[in-house]
């Protein structure tokens, strides 16, 4: 039979842009090499899969008994975990990056698979046929790069920026401030030859300290000195300029729609995610950038600055945080010494953010401590929370 709660040893991923100490620190996850943690993975991927105590993979446990690990609903509507938990600790940025719609990552997914791209090729876009909303949620401050500006500001910010190779392409944009000419600009930044974007990224960096007639001109121009120092000759050097740039305080998130480019640049969080790999590269990366099929993935609306953080319901003892997808629903809860109940309808996973709590089903208890997990299966229908701390609520 399997236990309906079980703590999860986690899979590190140790890419260069990761800090070496934060989650460390943070979560007191030892780090005897020193080698840059960069994200901590919970959940079932095929890519970073938890294991139980016995050294049992999640994706195993759940394919053994999924009635009883996932629940009929979740069983039925996803056949496997739908999210994957992760920690992540951001030393350097990471890549633009825009995800697909559900319906543009299963004719993608069709058609390469048709085409006989192998799915680890360099040059393969959709890994799977799945769309990948993103939540993050702040424990240090954190720094991001969030959907496009409003077409004012664009303009404002390139004028300030004054690159005379883009002189014709932003005339063209104030001519028309609207969405179908924010993506021609754009397309035509993204498709400059080597030649003309050599010109216009030196054209930018001339006297940038100089440049900023505005307070976002300011913070735009230190964001592109900061990005030069690791890719002086990345496309991914404008994205400041026509990004909103945004930074959550510890205990704030925000959701990261599809078809919405973003960027994470600095800080410490718990990202939760469908579990999905499709991404679409943009700049601030050696990969491969497709273009075209980055253009076809984007929407060119601006998002407003307000409607980019996540408002946080307060109930009792949760924060929960809305988002618009049904592929997971996170909480944080605060667990105190007279303890609460939660019902269990779906797959969850628990990660505790600090202090000493103790989660108890009818059968098992298990005592967290921060960065510590647990597996909770639906068919524990019920659990208790006791202690005091803090933790991360991921179910669906
Ligand atoms: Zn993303």
């Amino acid at each position: 039979m399997t236990d309906h709660l079980f703590k999860l040893n986690n899979v590190i991923q140790n890419y260069v842009w990761g800090s070496d100490s934060s989650i460390h620190y943070l979560f007191n996850i030892p780090n005897p090499d020193q080698l840059p943690q960069a994200e901590l993975w919970m959940g079932a991927h095929p890519s970073g899969c938890s294991k139980n105590q016995q050294g049992t993979l999640l994706s195993q446990i759940i394919d053994q008994d999924p009635a009883t690990a996932l629940g009929a609903y979740t069983q039925k509507r996803y056949a496997g975990l739908p999210f994957l938990l992760k920690i992540l600790a951001a030393e350097k940025p990471l890549s633009i990056q825009v995800h697909p719609s559900k319906t543009m990552a299963e004719q993608g997914f069709k058609l390469e698979n048709a085409q006989n791209i192998p799915v680890d090729a360099p040059s393969r876009n959709y890994k799977d046929a799945n769309h990948k909303p993103e939540l993050v949620y702040a424990v240090t401050f954190y720094q991001a790069m969030n959907g496009f500006r409003e077409i004012e500001e664009i303009i404002s910010l390139f004028e300030q920026a004054d690159c005379q190779t883009l002189s014709g392409l932003l005339e063209q944009l104030k001519a028309e401030p609207g969405a179908e000419q924010l993506q021609n600009f754009f397309a035509a930044i993204m498709n400059m030859n080597a030649a003309q974007k050599a010109m216009a990224v030196h054209e930018l960096i001339e006297n940038l300290d100089k440049k900023a007639r505005t307070h976002k001109g300011k913070e735009a121009f230190q964001l592109i000195a900061q990005f030069y120092l690791d890719y002086p000759d990345d496309i991914g050097l404008f994205s400041p300029l026509l990004l909103n740039i945004i930074e959550l305080a510890p205990g704030e998130a925000m959701f990261l729609d599809a078809q919405t480019p973003h960027a994470y640049i600095h800080g410490t969080g718990i990202e939760i995610m469908a579990s999905s790999d499709n991404v679409l590269r943009a700049g601030l990366t050696p990969k491969h950038i497709d273009v075209d099929e980055l253009i076809k993935n984007t929407k060119f609306q601006p998002s407003t600055f307000t409607e980019l953080k996540l408002k946080a319901q307060c109930i009792d003892h949760k924060k929960v945080f809305h988002v618009p997808v049904d592929d997971f629903n996170f909480e944080v809860h605060s667990v105190s010494s007279q303890g609460h109940s939660e019902f269990v309808r779906s797959p969850e996973i628990l990660l505790c953010l600090e202090g000493n709590i103790t989660i108890s089903t009818a059968q098992q208890s298990i005592e967290l401590q921060r960065g510590e997990s647990v597996f909770i299966c639906a068919a524990a229908h019920t659990y208790q929370c006791r202690g005091e701390g803090q933790f991360v609520r991921a179910f669906n």
